[in-house]
């Protein structure tokens, strides 16, 4: 059993858009996208946010952006430019409690963000 939607996408449970997956990772279209590119990708392994991160995921956390930046590749908006944004908790807008690494690109993205 998985404790979050995204926990259920990741152990196949539910479905998604996936894009990419491997035995750490998993990416799919988000359901609402914020830019023609909206890509989130996220460990398999249930971790709830960033501040639950420790030392002995620093290779995982690589990966996921590692996973991002070929993903944006793939998708053609490498050399144009995107974001990746991690939201952390409350405040930040967090709504899954499963760590996720937001990718958005395919148009001009706007600084600071909201
Ligand atoms: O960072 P935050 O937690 O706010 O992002 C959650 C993201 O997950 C949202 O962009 C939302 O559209 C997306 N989502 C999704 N599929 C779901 C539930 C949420 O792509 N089933």
């Amino acid at each position: 059993m998985s404790d979050t939607i995204f926990g259920k996408i990741a152990a196949g449970e539910m479905a998604a858009d996936v894009v990419y997956e491997d035995d750490d990772v998993v990416a799919f279209r988000d359901i609402h996208p914020q830019a023609p590119v909206h890509i989130l990708i996220i460990p398999r392994r249930s971790i709830p946010t960033l501040n639950d991160v420790n030392d002995n995921d620093a290779e995982l956390m690589g990966k996921l952006l590692l996973t991002a930046a070929r993903i944006a590749a793939q998708e053609g908006i490498a050399d144009a430019g995107y974001r990746t944004v991690i939201n952390c908790n409350a405040q930040a807008g967090q709504t899954v409690f499963h760590l996720h690494v937001h990718l958005l690109g395919g148009r001009a993205l706007q600084w600071p963000p909201g």
